[in-house]
């Protein structure tokens, strides 16, 4: 596989630990969590290993400013406002959601790594995501476009190689478990699956999408990060695993589920959860494991992908 250019942004390999009491009160198969929380580039997350190679890219064309999107709370939208400044470049947000009326959470951070935000709406996102780069060029800055959760290939890509960390663990697990969202992480995933040889399962706890058009989404992506990386593989979205039972009321919104997954790995492993991603993924698992859905003499990786910010947003930390 193919090495693309990066820049060394996150604290990698990630630490692999065990959940044993959580393992034991549930009665489940053996439990680990990789902890990509712990990335760094304030305050962690799966988005600094796809920025290593973005931002990269971002120098390669010569870019003094990151345009990207995402919602108010968005862990993607801070840890690239971070990177931006790391690099020395400008950041524009284009933010959707109403304006809040004060800092909390991911978006006190934007505020403090000095973003410019632009206001938007789900439905005109991409509109205001274009006029925001063709003002900036107009204006004779060198914009680069950082797609919505950092999920182009060359993003993607990061996660093909994370596969290679999985790939020393022992026991190897036979699954791995974790919020699937813009899809990045699940197409590098199963691009390095293939790659280096991992044949436990890749399975996607859905954030905010059915699972046919996550399915879809993910192996289309995984195609063109194979391509990228010089490898001629091709997915089809049946071979895809994605579980959509935990939707919830929707993206972003959190109800009794993630808040009893967050109050369960806090108060017996010490283990922070996210109210928006991990939060609802580990409420999945718990779930699946009540239903017996890992055999017993498993293991499995939960995949901690960040977002704990979000804890501190005040319209979480409110209700939690
Ligand atoms: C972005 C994000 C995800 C989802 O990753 P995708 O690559 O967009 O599927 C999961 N967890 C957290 C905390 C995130 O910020």
């Amino acid at each position: 596989m193919q090495n693309l250019p990066r820049v060394p942004i996150a604290f990698l390999p990630t630490p692999v630990e065990p959940l044993s009491r959580l393992s034991s009160h549930l009665k489940g198969p053996a439990l680990y969590i990789k902890r990509d929380d712990l990335t760094g580039l304030a305050f962690g997350g799966n988005k600094a290993r796809k920025l290593e190679y973005l931002m990269a890219e971002a120098k390669a064309q010569g870019a003094d400013l990151v345009v990207t999107a995402g919602a108010v709370q968005s862990n993607h939208c801070r840890q690239t406002a971070a990177a931006a400044a790391q690099a020395g470049m400008r950041c524009i947000l284009v933010l959707t959601g109403d304006k809040p009326n004060s800092f909390s959470g991911n978006y006190l951070l934007d505020s403090l790594l000095g973003v410019e935000v632009v206001w938007s709406t789900r439905a005109n996102r991409e509109r205001d995501l274009k006029q925001t780069v063709e003002r900036a060029v107009a204006e004779g800055r060198k914009p680069y476009l950082v797609p919505y959760g950092g999920s182009s290939p060359t993003g993607a890509a990061a996660y093909a190689y994370a596969i290679q960390e999985v790939m020393d663990l022992l026991p190897t697990p036979d699954t791995i478990v974790f919020a699937s969202s813009s899809g990045g992480t699940q197409a590098g995933m199963v691009v390095g699956a293939r790659v280096y040889g991992y044949t436990g399962k890749i399975f996607g706890i859905s954030v905010d999408e059915k699972s046919e058009v996550l399915k879809e989404r993910v192996a289309r992506l995984a195609g063109e990060t194979a391509q990228l990386l010089g490898e001629n593989l091709t997915f089809s979205p049946d071979e895809i695993l994605v579980n959509d039972d935990y939707l919830g009321k929707g993206y972003g919104i959190m109800g009794d589920p993630e808040r009893n997954a967050i109050r369960l790995f806090a108060s017996i492993e010490g283990m922070m959860l996210d109210p928006v991603y991990t939060g609802r993924a580990g409420a999945g698992l718990v779930d699946l494991i009540g239903k017996g859905f890992f055999k017993k003499d498993q293991t499995i990786l939960f995949w901690h992908t960040g977002g704990t910010p979000a804890l501190f947003a005040e319209n979480y930390s409110a209700s939690l």
